[in-house]
């Protein structure tokens, strides 16, 4: 079982940067030193990652206020910070549709290889995500790895969670051992190892996804991962899957 957003696509990655550069239009006039604001900001976005993005902007809020700013209400900067992602959304699938930007470009390095070669050698693959349902259809089509998973599963009425479709992959007769999966959140994690299967944790450092993140690393193993890794290039990884059929 694979998830979707950071496990194999990045179509929504990037979101900090994009969320720091609206906080800095308000927060530059109001200091000194514009790099110094910039570093508090980040410092209160990444510490509240994770929770509903409300309590961010009213982190934010609380910012400009301190500064003597006219903040706007922590619910105001939310609407306009998902409307400018999803505005970066679209023209990331846009650039996907016209092929100036290459699937590649969008997804953790190896992502088409390992499904690649998971199919060839006979293991069904599934893919599991948190984000909406018909949206990750669309961005797995236009990524090119559609076709590789027997079912997709986003959330919309009546698709099964990540914990359910794992009970289900458990109730059709799959010994808990077998089932892999890979994801970097730790509701995937943590599900796959509290059934007993075998959990690897994506620790990629978006965007170059060279290298292992250590603070996704120290995350994902809190989560009971089994492996990290940065990416599907790693050499272990074939015989890791292997070992594992
Ligand atoms: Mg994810």
């Amino acid at each position: 079982m694979f998830d979707f957003d950071g496990t194999l696509g990045m179509v929504r990655a990037g979101w900090m940067p994009l969320m720091l550069d609206m906080m800095m239009e308000t927060l530059a006039e109001l200091g000194p030193d514009p790099a110094a604001l910039r570093d508090e900001a980040e410092e209160y976005v990444a510490r509240l990652t994770g929770q509903d993005t409300y309590f961010q902007m009213a982190a934010f809020a609380d910012h400009v206020r301190r500064l003597g700013g006219a903040a706007r209400s922590g619910e105001e900067y939310k609407a306009e910070f998902m409307g400018r992602l999803e505005g970066w959304r679209q023209e990331r699938l846009e650039g996907l549709r016209s092929g100036s930007i290459a699937p590649d470009e969008l997804m953790i390095p190896g992502s088409g290889a390992i499904l690649e070669a998971l199919t060839a050698s006979g293991v069904g693959v599934y893919l599991a995500s948190g984000s909406n349902h018909d949206d990750i259809v669309m961005e797995s089509r236009l990524l090119g790895i559609h076709d590789y998973f027997i079912s997709i599963h986003g959330s919309a009425p009546g698709q099964p969670s990540k914990r359910e479709l794992l009970q289900q992959l458990v109730d059709s007769g799959i010994p808990p051992e077998e089932i892999l999966t890979f994801g970097d959140g730790r509701t995937e994690i943590e599900e796959t190892a509290r059934i007993g299967g075998v959990a690897v944790g994506v620790a990629s450092d978006e965007p170059d996804c060279a290298t292992v993140d250590p603070k996704k690393r120290r995350w994902l193993i809190d989560a009971g991962a089994h492996y990290i890794i940065p990416n599907y290039l790693e050499p272990d990884l074939m015989e890791l899957v292997g070992g594992s059929l």
